[in-house]
Order: structure tokens, then C-alpha cells, then sequence
């Protein structure tokens, strides 16, 4: 029996910081980098008697993400305890929804060269993450050897966003594909920085595998805590390679939660999965339900501007899929509307804001018009260059202009065919690959101020 009978099935539990200002029930700065245990007060080291208030930004930055992702926003959301023991949860329990979470069911519509694909949303629920445990063994090298852990509490209490996803995903590129739109989406609606390096962006990956044209599901691993695009691919690829093995050794595959090591390429079992019965949530007595207004879900649905993917799909239709796709996803799609609006071609536009993504978009009219210009290349490069950190003017470069007149340009030409007949002589032979050579002799002997487009041309009707 061949892999191929195999089916992947996938499906992402993603956690978001939220960029809040302060932590979720208290009233703690939110500092990346800020020194350890500095940021901490009695409600987010559950000191006796302490009680948690919402962050109300908080609530407005899932919901907001909820209507992006189609989810239904609930009238009335319930925060749950979630009970585990862990030397970075000082409650013992971590505040989370379960029953009743913010945003209920949706659907992700991820655009693809083929059309699009859905992934449907099971929910989006807002928690506080744990704080930071440091195994002062391990990667710190703080001190290699030593036998204790040591915990940041700073993270503790920051608000989170979950986003869990139905197991709709079929391969590592579908999963890849997921959640990088879905990353894109979060950080263009500025509720998160989303950055898997600095620890906003994690992700949970629930992977099985069933026969073709199964039904249900079979046992699943979870691999936790992924922060590398790059490693969820090969984590997802390593545990549907090491299932299949399994199966088809005759094994049977228990649901486990399981580490991936980059180093080895390998699974390990980190501990048998809970079941939702192991935290005994019950809904948290110390706060109240979440009950949206109306008004403020409008609010919110209207701050919402044209999302990526629908951002990819219309896009896709001027400059193809391939690079509509990379320019929304690499945030420069905007750098290059903003040039087509000032009248250049889409094409050019998009090539345009990929190469010199980093213009002021201030710069946008003034760029336009030295582009259209023939301007020579040294001084689109060096317009290009100042109109990242200051406001240029068009005039400045358009004297600049290349040079296309043939008169000018014919005794040019003439010194350099004279001066390498070698390559002449190789042209006229058929080997065409040398005009790329000639072309670069005459703009050298021009200082780069000749129009290349011209030079081809008479370069061409010269050695004919
Ligand atoms: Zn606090």
C-alpha cells in the first residue's frame, strides 16, 4: 500500500496576542523585552482577594477579528475557568471561554491560483496567556546544567486569541497557506503584531491521517506550541509520515500531544492529551457575560476595510495570482495601488512596489511621473532611494532624461563595435547572449545615461 492511499487532515488552533496596551484583567503594561517580573501586580500573581476587570479592548479586538473571519459574534459570551496545575499559572486555573466563546462558527475564504478554499471556523475565544516558564537547563544557556526552572510573570494575564480551526486543511502547503493569510489578516485589522519570533503568534497543529475517501476521523496529534512557519511544514510532514508508518505496520495510533524536534526531524511524546473533562471549567464567578451592543459590533464590522484575500482575488485579475498573492501577503500591494492610481500600467506598478517597496506613500505622484519620464537609471535608483525617508520633488530628477537620440547615440556604438570586434563577430555568428555585453559597453561609455531600450535597437540593426 502506497502513501498516495493516505489523506492528510489537518486543522489549527492559533493563539494571537492581542496588542493591547494592558494585560487582559489588570491594569499591567504589555512591554515585550521589559526585565523580568516587572510587570506583574496582586491580579496577575493571584494574590488572595484580587479580582480581574475586563480589558474592554481587548473584547473589541476579537470580535473585530471574529467578523473578518465570518464568524457569528455572540450575544452573550462567558468566560470559563480552565483548571491545570502549572508553576506559570499562580490561580491554577487560566480564564478562558468554552461554552460560550465570543465568535461562534465562521469561514475563511483563502484564495488560490485554482479558484479558493474554504476552512471552516469552529470559534474564536479570548483568554490570558500563561506566563513564561525558563527551564534554566536548557536553551537559556544561562546556566547550562542547572537543575530549576525560573518563570517571567510579565506575560502572565496578556490577552490572547484563540482561533480554532475545523480539521478542513489537507496538506502542509493548505496549512501553510492558512495561516499566513490568516496571520496577514490579523496584523492588517492591528489587533495583533502577529510575529512567530518574538512569540505573538503560536500555534497548536492537529494532525491525522485516513484512507481516501473515509469517513470520520481517526486519532489525532497535536503538536504543540509551533512558532516557525518553516517548522509546522515539517512537523506536519514528519507526523503524517510517522502515522501512515504506524498503520501500515498494523499499529494503532493513540491521540497524544507531541513535540517536534527540528534538530532530529522526530516526534516525541509530550504527555497524553487532556480531555475538555481533565480542566473542569465552569463559567468564572468573578465576572459577568460579555453582551456586545449592536452598535458596537456595526462600529466594528465598519472600521473593517477590504481584507487580504479578498484584497488577492481582485487583484489576481489584473497581475495574475501569483503576484497579487505575493504582494498582499508581503503588505506592498498597497505601494503599488498607490503608483497605478498616479497612471502607471498595473504591471509596472506591481514590479514596481516589490523591488523599492519602501517609498513614502507621499512620494507615490512624484514617483509616477519620473517613471514615466525615461529618466535615466541612475536617477530612478537615487529618486527611488531619497523617497524613503523624504518628500521628493519630480523636477529634481527629470533633467536626467536618458539619452535616446540616435545621432547622439550612432558614433557611441560605432567606438564600441569598433573597439571589441570579437564580440561583433560572435553576435553576427548567431550566439545572441553577447548583446547583453555591448549593451553594457555603451552604457558605460554613456555613464549610464543612454536608453537602453534604444541602445538594444541599434545595437541590433548594426550588426545585422
Ligand atoms: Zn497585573
Amino acid at each position: 500500500m502506497s502513501s498516495t492511499d493516505w489523506e492528510t487532515v489537518i486543522g489549527l488552533e492559533v493563539h494571537a496576542h492581542l496588542k493591547t496596551k494592558t494585560k487582559m484583567f489588570c491594569r499591567c503594561a504589555l512591554e515585550y523585552g521589559a526585565g523580568e517580573n516587572t510587570r506583574t501586580c496582586p491580579v496577575c500573581l493571584a494574590h488572595p482577594g484580587a479580582l480581574p476587570v475586563p480589558n474592554a479592548r481587548a473584547i473589541e479586538y476579537t470580535i473585530k477579528l471574529g467578523l473578518a473571519l465570518g464568524c457569528e459574534i455572540s450575544k452573550h459570551a462567558i468566560f470559563a475557568r480552565k483548571n491545570y496545575f502549572y508553576p506559570d499559572l499562580p490561580k491554577g486555573y487560566q480564564i478562558s471561554q468554552y461554552e460560550s466563546p465570543l465568535c461562534g462558527s465562521g469561514v475563511f475564504v483563502i484564495p488560490t491560483a485554482d479558484g479558493e478554499e474554504t476552512v471552516g471556523i469552529v470559534r474564536a475565544h479570548l483568554e490570558e496567556d500563561a506566563a513564561k516558564t525558563v527551564h534554566a537547563g536548557g536553551a537559556t544557556g544561562r546556566s547550562v546544567g542547572a537543575d530549576y526552572s525560573l518563570v517571567d510573570f510579565n506575560r502572565g494575564g496578556t490577552p490572547l486569541i484563540e482561533i480554532v480551526s475545523e480539521p478542513d486543511l489537507r496538506s502542509a502547503d493548505e496549512a501553510d497557506r492558512y495561516l499566513r493569510l490568516l496571520r496577514q489578516t490579523i496584523v492588517e485589522l492591528g489587533v495583533s503584531d502577529a510575529e512567530m519570533e518574538k512569540g505573538t503568534l503560536r500555534a497548536d497543529v492537529n494532525v491525522s491521517v485516513r484512507k481516501r475517501g473515509e469517513e470520520g476521523y481517526r486519532p489525532r496529534w497535536e503538536l504543540k506550541n509551533m512558532n516557525s512557519f518553516t517548522f509546522i511544514r515539517r512537523g506536519i510532514e514528519a507526523a503524517v509520515r510517522e502515522q501512515v508508518a504506524a498503520y501500515e505496520r498494523g499499529e494503532e495510533i493513540e491521540q497524544s500531544t507531541y513535540d517536534y524536534d527540528p534538530d532530529t526531524d522526530h516526534l516525541t511524546v509530550h504527555r497524553s492529551k487532556e480531555e475538555a473533562d481533565d480542566y473542569r471549567y465552569f463559567p468564572e464567578p468573578d465576572l459577568v457575560p460579555i453582551e456586545p451592543p449592536a452598535e458596537l459590533v456595526d462600529r466594528l464590522r465598519g472600521e473593517i476595510g477590504e481584507l487580504p484575500g479578498a484584497r488577492i482575488r481582485r487583484l489576481a485579475e489584473t497581475v495574475g495570482f501569483d503576484v497579487a498573492e505575493e504582494l498582499v501577503m508581503t503588505g506592498k500591494d498597497w505601494k503599488a495601488d498607490a503608483l497605478a492610481r498616479e497612471g502607471i500600467e498595473w504591471r509596472i506598478a506591481a514590479n514596481t512596489a516589490m523591488n523599492q517597496p519602501d517609498f513614502l506613500p507621499e512620494n507615490a505622484p512624484a514617483l509616477a511621473k519620473i517613471l514615466q519620464a525615461n529618466v535615466t537609471r541612475d536617477a530612478l535608483n537615487s529618486a527611488f532611494a531619497v523617497s524613503t525617508t523624504s518628500i521628493i520633488s519630480a523636477d529634481d530628477y527629470l533633467e536626467q532624461t536618458a539619452v535616446s537620440d540616435e545621432s547622439e547615440l550612432g558614433p557611441v556604438i560605432d567606438r564600441v563595435l569598433a573597439a571589441n570586434p570579437d564580440q561583433a563577430a560572435t553576435y553576427r555568428g548567431g550566439k545572441e547572449g553577447v548583446l547583453g555585453f555591448l549593451v553594457g559597453q555603451v552604457m558605460k561609455e554613456t555613464q549610464g545615461k543612454a536608453d537602453p531600450k534604444v541602445v538594444n535597437r541599434l545595437l541590433r540593426e548594426k550588426l545585422q
